[in-house]
């Protein structure tokens, strides 16, 4: 049985990491969380009382299944898919799936917790779930992908619905896997519903989706800048990781905005442009990633530029980084040299990129930082207004929805903000996210009562 909260967080992890052994990520997602919450519930014991937190961090139920498919070849493959269904206290469960070989239950328990504080942010009625396979589809045909995603879809069906669980893109599943999901889920149900989130236009999908956590993060620093000394992006020499999904968008957004963006990266090296990457530059990236499905180096040839085999952007001297790729790929001394280099912002646009003692030394060192959990929020925020502009059947226009996750990113900066303060005299953005998603969920769970 878990310890309450007394007497220490230490005590209190040690019992967490005795009940879900060899799971590292999970631990430092719950770690960085009790320690933001542990003094604002020492101060309202209804929670202790209740055990609150205790109950957030078990999931409501892990789901584990085999997924097997055929390759062209005709040869039988077989690989793990997962669904982890945190907690619907506030609505239906609601987050990405990854195919990555790299994961494990781990990955998903340490996603889906994550999403339970971030979605509370939206303001918007989403519980929190993540999921996933460690299916690779880097080298797989487009029929591959397409078997794989109909073997995996034909288990998940029985575990989620419009009202149940709405599953989204992550790593590795794009607009083309949510395609062949979809497709599958409609052609076994025989049912044309709001089942997932991040769905081409033509059936459902929503305008701004794909660009949403990219330009949620933009808007997130854009809000860090104004209330911490009024500073515009326009002119800042920016760092981005990561050429996927989040890391374009990002970049797209900042260079409207007039920053100079100098870096991407995928995992098998960094482009460094310091004349800047243009809107044309990433539409050569758009097709590189989606349509050759190649490498970032094959930017680097095209454009005459340096090419780091093997290596992360930190070391770019610039004044914002956005690192934007996958988690703990900002370690401590990359957090020294951006620092050293005058980065007077870093805000998470991947899931828990930075590793605890990097975001320790940015706070001590008064550089803004933008926890994932509420800077990357655009994302399921957007797919919140798919879901509505689904079970409405209607589309809102590109300017309302751009405009309202402008709005979404400030609102969830304020209550950041509001909490931020909480525990230390600079602002702690992780902590005020911490809270203020820990809230809203937990005063719903207790309004439930016991269960
Ligand atoms: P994509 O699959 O579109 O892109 C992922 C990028 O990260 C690729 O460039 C990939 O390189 C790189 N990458 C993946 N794994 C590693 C690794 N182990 N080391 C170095 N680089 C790696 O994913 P997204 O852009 O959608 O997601 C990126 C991050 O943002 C993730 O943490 C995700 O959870 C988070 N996120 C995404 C949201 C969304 O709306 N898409 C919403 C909120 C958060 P390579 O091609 O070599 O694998």
């Amino acid at each position: 049985m878990l310890p309450t909260l007394n007497p220490s967080v230490d005590q209190f992890m040690e019992a967490i990491r005795e009940k879900n052994p060899h799971e590292p990520d999970f631990h430092q997602a719950v770690h960085e969380v009790v320690s933001s919450i542990y003094p604002f519930i020492q101060q309202n014991p209804v929670y202790s009382d209740y055990k609150i937190l205790e109950r957030i961090i078990e999931p409501d139920r892990i789901i584990m299944f085999r997924v097997c498919w055929e390759d062209d070849k005709g040869r039988v493959n077989i690989n793990r898919g997962y669904r982890v269904q945190f907690n619907n206290a506030i609505g239906p469960y609601k987050g990405g799936l990854r195919f990555h070989p790299s994961v494990r239950l781990d990955t998903f328990k340490f996603l889906g917790f994550e999403q339970v504080f971030k979605n509370s942010l939206t303001t918007l009625p989403m519980g929190a779930a993540k999921g996933g396979s460690d299916f690779d589809p880097k080298g797989k045909s487009d029929h591959e992908v397409m078997r794989f995603c109909q073997a995996f879809m034909t288990e998940l069906i029985r575990h989620i619905g419009k009202d149940t669980d709405v599953p989204a893109g992550d790593i590795g599943v794009g607009a083309r896997e949510i395609g062949y999901l979809f497709g599958q889920h409609k052609r076994l149900t025989n049912r044309f519903t709001g089942v997932l989130t991040g769905k081409a236009l033509n059936f459902g999908g929503s305008l701004i989706r794909k660009e949403a956590t990219g330009y949620g993060c933009v808007f997130f620093v854009q809000n860090m800048l104004k209330a911490n000394g009024n500073q515009s992006i326009d002119g800042k020499i920016c760092t981005v990781s990561g050429s996927g999904n989040v890391a374009q968008y990002t970049a797209e957004k900042l260079i409207h905005l007039g920053a100079k963006v100098v870096s991407l990266s995928d995992s098998s090296g960094t482009i460094y442009d310091p004349e800047g990457i243009t809107a044309e530059k990433l539409a050569f990236v758009d097709e590189l990633k989606n349509i050759k499905r190649g490498r970032i180096e094959e930017y680097a040839t095209h454009y005459g530029c340096e090419y780091r085999p093997g290596k992360r952007p930190w070391d770019i001297p610039c004044d914002l980084a956005f690192p934007s790729a996958t988690q703990n790929e900002l370690s401590l001394d990359d957090a020294k040299a951006l620092v050293k280099n005058g980065c007077i912002a870093v805000c998470e646009g991947a899931n828990m990129p930075t590793t605890p003692d990097a975001v320790a030394y940015f706070i001590n060192n008064n550089v803004l930082f933008g926890p994932g959990k509420a800077a990357n929020a655009g994302g399921v925020a957007v797919s919140g207004l798919e879901m509505t502009q689904n079970s409405m059947r209607l589309s809102w226009d590109r300017h309302d929805l751009e405009s309202r996750l402008n709005g979404i990113m400030t609102k969830i900066h304020d209550q950041c903000a509001q909490y931020a303060y909480y525990n230390t005299k600079t602002p702690n953005y992780v902590d005020g996210a911490n809270i203020a998603g820990f809230i809203k969920v937990a005063q719903t769970m207790l309004s439930y009562g016991i269960h």
